[in-house]
């Protein structure tokens, strides 16, 4: 893999957050620049995700400091160790490393419980005993004020009893909560009293049966951040309305640090959705092969996919971070693909859809071997040695029997150039029972070896093809958008809008023997078709099986 970008040294800001960030460098409100990257582990990372961790981890980078990860780890009932592991790959695979900066929320559990301790002995947060239905109907709305639990006054003796013996497991799961005693008639919803903690007799994978009471996100998340010292802690715009609660536990609690809180956009991508509750859903409905199924839009789907991480932090850096909302086209992705991978893949030639080819002048048994290109982009990449025959695979695609005008590929009595070999002419098409086109015979001309002529005549159309005797028989699968509608759900329903022939598979194809050797993951460019990616999936066939980086090419 390659090393990540440098870090610019030179030049304004990028957005508006590294300018803030800047700004308190260099007024020396920090020493050091720490953020964090705090996913809940109930569920793969998507490319919206990729978006934070490059924020995150970039602006540590560029600033000397340092980015955290922390599982926001507060609902045990959603959340799983498959997830961890899942999420730790994805952020190394992305370039990015914590170091020894590991955490968890619930790392806090003890400190988080003690400080609600305080905020009751202060009379600032209160235990209710109404339920969850209850709580939501006298919350209020956005124009509407809320109305006071009738237990919003217990006394202070009280409430540290209640919440006591809430902790200590004497009350059921819903019976309870302890709230913040803020503002009910607040015009921000959510400082009218916000739950704080909740019975939940469950076991957590971090600390066990310990605890019946886990901290809800608003409470965990800024003393969580105080704890570790974050000093810019970067969220997306959903939680803009949730800063005044940030900001108020941390001016009513003795927290080790003032963390402050900003916020962008999150990404939006046409044709895929960023939501790791629907995501979560065709995964379990069996509407695709699993996360990292190479049509999802989460980090493994798109290394799957043959997504190399430079074009994701690329593309976090075209995309840029704003404060306004935005849909990013899925091609602009796509670009930072194609950029890459133009400079890095190696050539290969395959053919998807083969027909024979009898080249009835050329002597039996013999083989003749050309260089071909590695890379035309990168010519120290250097050349290898591709077989050449008698009987050789080219795409069907590339012959018509009775070709239109414009149409300049193979057909009856014309002649094309076969990359790197020969110029060849077709003389005879060979047809089965049913009329189907199963072999063609053609000549080829000794003369033009290496692909040109001594006469100087050129051919409109250069072939990509495979000696059948040398071909590596393969699986390749070809991909377009999981949805058909640039705005999947529009109207109402995501599942409906799921593109139907998102993938096609293609049992039949022949590749050049070199493409058989390669390790899963690796990537390479099929001439004049496209990047492909070796697949990790041997276990369907014994064949090699190839995912296709991105069906259109730009
Ligand atoms: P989802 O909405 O997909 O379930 P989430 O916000 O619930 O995502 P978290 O694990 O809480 O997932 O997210 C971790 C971090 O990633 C948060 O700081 C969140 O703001 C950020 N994030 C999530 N989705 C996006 C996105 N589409 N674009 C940018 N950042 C995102
Ligand atoms: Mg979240």
């Amino acid at each position: 893999m390659a090393e990540p970008d440098p870090p610019p040294t030179t030049g304004e800001p990028a957005d508006f957050i590294r300018e803030i960030v800047s700004d308190d460098v260099r007024a020396g409100r920090h020493q050091t620049v720490v953020t964090r990257f705090p996913p809940e582990p109930n569920g793969y990372l998507h490319v919206g995700h990729a978006k934070s961790i490059c924020l995150n981890f970039g602006i540590a980078r560029e600033f000397g400091g340092r980015c955290h990860l922390r599982f926001d780890d507060t609902n045990p009932l959603k959340e799983e160790q498959e997830y961890i592991d899942s999420i730790k790959e994805d952020v190394r695979w992305l370039g990015f490393e914590w170091g020894e900066h590991l955490y968890n929320a619930s790392d806090y559990f003890d400190q988080l419980y003690q400080w609600a301790e305080l905020l009751v002995g202060q009379g600032l947060a209160y235990v209710d005993d109404q339920s969850a239905d209850q709580i939501r109907e006298t919350r209020g709305t956005l124009t509407e004020g809320g109305r006071d639990s009738p237990y919003r006054n217990r006394s202070v003796e009280e409430n540290l009893d209640l919440f006591r013996r809430m902790r200590g497991g004497e009350f059921p799961d819903g019976a309870r909560v302890l709230r913040a005693k803020i503002d009910m008639a607040s015009p921000n919803i959510n400082l009218r009293d916000p739950v704080m903690y909740r019975i939940l007799h469950a076991r957590h994978p971090m600390t066990g049966d310990k605890w019946c009471v886990y901290p809800g996100y608003d409470y965990a998340h800024g003393q969580s951040d105080a704890i570790e010292g974050i000093t810019h802690s970067l969220c997306t715009l959903e939680f803009e309305d949730h800063r005044p609660l940030y900001d108020w536990f941390i001016e009513h609690l003795p927290v080790p640090s003032r963390p402050r809180q900003y916020e962008f956009a999150r990404l939006n991508l046409t044709y895929t959705v960023l939501s790791k509750r629907f995501l979560l859903r065709l995964v379990s409905e069996g509407r695709v092969r699993g996360w990292d199924d190479p049509r999802m839009p989460t980090i493994s789907g798109l290394r799957r996919r043959g997504f190399p991480p430079e074009a994701l932090r690329q593309f976090a850096e075209a995309i840029g971070v704003a404060k306004r909302e935005s849909v990013v086209e899925y091609a602009a992705l796509e670009h930072a693909v194609r950029d890459v991978l133009n400079r890095t893949a190696a050539r290969k030639m395959a053919v998807l859809r083969p027909l024979r080819v009898v080249l009835t002048n050329y002597p039996e048994g013999r083989t003749e071997e050309f260089p071909a290109l590695n890379n035309p982009e990168a010519p120290s990449a250097g050349t290898r040695p591709v077989p050449f025959s008698r009987t050789l695979y080219l795409e069907r695609d590339d012959f018509m029997e009775d070709p239109p005008r414009k149409f300049y590929r193979l057909a009856p009595g014309r002649e094309v150039r076969l990359r790197y070999a020969y110029l060849i002419t077709c003389q005879e098409v060979v047809k089965d029972a049913a009329g189907r086109i199963v072999e063609l015979r053609c000549t080829y001309d000794p003369a033009t070896r290496g692909g040109s002529a001594p006469d100087g005549r050129s051919p409109r159309a250069t072939l990509h093809w495979v000696s059948a005797p040398h071909a590596v028989r393969a699986e390749v699968r070809l991909y377009e958008h999981l949805f058909r509608q640039a705005d999947p759900g529009a109207g109402g329903d995501l599942l409906a809008d799921l593109n139907p022939r998102s993938e096609e598979v293609l049992a039949e194809c022949q590749v050049e023997p070199g493409a058989g050797r390669l390790a899963p993951g690796e990537r390479v460019q099929f001439e004049r078709l496209g990047y492909f990616c070796v697949d990790p999936d041997r276990t369907a066939t014994l064949r090699d099986a190839w995912a296709k980086v991105q069906a259109r090419e730009g």
